[in-house]
């Protein structure tokens, strides 16, 4: 597909290109601020598979050069339109109608700190420190913390000072297969060492908001979340195509278990369960730590029936989000006139696929005489 018929095929493609983003995900991180309001009263981020870097971009953008996009821009385009209306209605009652607040403006905030991870190299962004680090493995926490601040110590550390962040990002994705139920689990690993990452780093009251696709157990995950967490949704922008299983978790209001300590090197997902006592209704699963002062966390109890039982599952509730008057993102659109299709903002760095492409054209590109696979 071509560059231009790409920018018609997909709208966020195009805009992302001429709005100087590095990647079309930007609108994603973007819908859901307008609906989340993610970046209230937040001033430490941690965004995790970053790469390319457009959510680090849109970090940036808000916090801090404190420009109007996101929710800030959702809420100024309705503004206006209140306005709008009232002067019609005005011009045709006379009478005076209570005014809307106008949306506060924004500035720069201060003392902000942005520590943007993936395993690709990224460029730089202004006010980004960027590491080139793997989530899954426990030396990325020090690593990280010590980005945060450079005074960070572990050993003498207090348990504030290691938890300092107020939200952590994680729109990780592994090389898609197209094998479904393989992309699915992979995924999902992906997701619990972003989880695990973020109960390390986060502050109390802290928010956590990751890429999932939506497989058959995802009610199981946004249930130990629930544990964790005071409110969790599940949230599909507009600009995530509504044929892909992708869709994200918000999860607000991080609540640690008294005496629960998150590690690295024993997550959650692996030996240790979240510890919950049986639940009285299907909706509220809760915790308590076990009398024997074990740190562990659990769904649902054996007496109950165990994994299969239905008590089990909590269906977290489902938004769609991103303004309605929003690019339909599996959706074809007419170019405007004279459209000219831009470069991409930022290709990235060090694709994974970059040797696979190279090996392509040697042999005489997409279909060339010789398998990729037989390439030595
Ligand atoms: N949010 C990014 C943006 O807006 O530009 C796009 C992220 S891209 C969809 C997924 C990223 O996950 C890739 O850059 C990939 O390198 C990264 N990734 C996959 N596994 C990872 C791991 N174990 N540790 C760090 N990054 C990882």
């Amino acid at each position: 597909m071509g560059k231009s018929s790409k920018d018609k095929r997909d709208a966020y493609y195009r805009l992302a290109k001429e709005q100087g983003w590095r990647a079309r995900s930007a609108f994603k991180l973007l819908q859901l601020d307008e609906e989340f309001n993610l970046f209230e009263g937040v001033t430490r981020v941690v965004d995790l598979c970053a790469a390319p870097g457009s959510w680090s971009q849109v970090l940036s953008r808000i916090l801090i050069k404190g420009e109007r996009v996101g929710r800030a821009a959702w809420e100024d385009k309705r503004y206006k339109e209140i306005l709008r209306l009232r002067e019609s209605r005005d011009a045709d009652t006379q009478t005076i109608k209570p005014t809307e607040e106008q949306p506060p403006s924004t500035a720069p905030r201060q003392n902000v700190k942005i520590v943007a991870i993936d395993l690709q190299p990224m460029s730089p962004l202004e006010g980004i420190t960027c590491l080139k680090a793997d989530i899954t493995h426990p030396s990325t926490i020090p690593i990280l913390l010590q980005a945060l601040d450079p005074e960070y110590d572990p050993a003498a550390s207090s348990i504030e000072a290691s938890h300092p962040v107020d939200l952590v990002l994680s729109d990780g994705a592994p090389d898609v297969t197209g094998l479904h139920d393989l992309d699915i689990y992979v995924q999902s690993q992906l997701l619990w060492a972003a989880l695990n990452l973020a109960l390390c780093v986060l502050k109390p009251g802290g928010k956590f908001v990751a890429k999932i696709f939506r497989g058959k157990d995802a009610d199981l995950l946004y249930a130990q979340l629930k544990i964790v967490f005071e409110s969790v949704t599940v949230a599909k922008p507009r600009s995530s195509r509504a044929s892909s299983v992708e869709a994200f978790i918000v999860c607000t209001n991080f609540q640690p278990p008294k005496g629960f300590k998150a590690s690295l090197d024993n997550p959650l997902g692996a030996a240790r369960k979240l510890q919950s006592k049986p639940r009285t209704t299907r909706t509220q699963p809760y915790r308590k730590l076990r009398d024997d002062g074990i740190n562990e966390l659990e769904l649902g109890s054996e007496d109950e029936g165990g994994e299969d039982d239905a008590d089990d599952r909590w269906i977290a509730p489902f938004l769609a989000c991103g303004d309605l008057s929003a690019f339909d993102a599996d959706a074809s659109h007419k170019l405007p006139e004279g459209h000219v299709s831009l470069d991409p903002v930022q290709p990235p760095t060090a694709p994974p696929y970059r040797r696979a492409l190279e090996e392509r054209k040697k042999q005489g590109g997409a279909y060339g005489k010789t398998k990729l696979g037989e390439v030595s």
